[in-house]
């Protein structure tokens, strides 16, 4: 399969459309964001890394029965998958406070949350991708069925009770996460887009430490080393 037109760049990836329909090329980038793309950076071999964890993780998701847009890896940098139409909420996941739940509501970083929390985001980088309840999201035009809303809460946690066992088991804390859901061509509410170190925090198990994008937003350095790690745990 090979690319034909660029479609769209965003910050982590591009995509680029395919000679079938309904198949597009997602390509991983070295790029790195941070705070709404106010701090910008990149990390030569950074996009290989998150392409392969990435791709195991959506692999794992597909055989548990989670239905996602993932068809398969093709290289170090790029893969296949069905295109949909993305949903513009950030579905954040989190087990554990910190990030902008802690600056928000000034809940102790590291506080372990009595139960996984799901909050939607809007994902405009003008407004800064701003929290948004339900109503929010039927004033918006984002979706007007609650069916629809549940579903994505409803998958979150199912994914998040999946993925904090997995990664438990890897000796990692699966501290919180964002997703991207999207409609394919017969109007199913499927997984999209990536989970990597850019779009997780991961801390050790033992020691905490960080290994995630938390080392570029807080320039704590060795950012491939981490991920490197996270990949190395999760293929062991
Ligand atoms: N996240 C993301 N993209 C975004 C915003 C957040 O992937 O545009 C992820 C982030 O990596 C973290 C989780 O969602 O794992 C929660 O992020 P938070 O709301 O704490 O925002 P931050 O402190 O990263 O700005």
């Amino acid at each position: 399969m090979k690319k034909v037109k660029m479609l769209y760049e965003g910050k982590g990836k591009r995509l680029y459309t395919t000679e079938e329909k309904g198949i597009l090329i997602a390509e991983f980038k070295d790029d790195l964001t941070a705070f709404n793309a106010e701090k910008k950076g990149s990390e030569q071999g950074k996009g290989a890394l998150n392409c392969k964890i990435s791709s195991l993780l959506f692999e794992l998701l597909e055989k548990n029965g989670f239905k996602t847009h993932y068809i398969k890896r093709l290289d170090t940098q790029n893969i296949l998958c069905k295109q949909v139409d993305i949903i513009p909420i950030e579905v954040v996941s989190r087990n554990v406070a910190t990030g902008s739940l802690s600056k928000r509501l000034g809940i102790k970083e590291g506080s372990v949350l009595p139960f996984g929390l799901v909050e939607f985001y809007y994902k405009d980088d003008a407004l800064g991708d701003p929290i948004i309840n339900d109503e929010h999201c039927k004033i918006l035009g984002i979706t007007q069925d609650q069916e629809e809303l549940d579903f994505l809460r409803t998958q979150a946690k199912k994914i998040n009770a999946f993925l904090k066992d997995f990664f438990a088991a890897k000796h990692l804390r699966l501290i919180d996460f964002k997703l991207e859901f999207g409609r394919d061509g017969e109007g199913n509410i499927i997984l999209a887009d990536e989970i990597s170190p850019d779009s997780c925090r991961f801390w050790d198990m033992d020691t905490n430490e960080k290994l995630d994008k938390d080392r570029f937003r807080q320039d704590l350095g060795n950012l491939k080393l981490a991920y490197e790690e996270v990949l190395r745990r999760i293929t062991n």
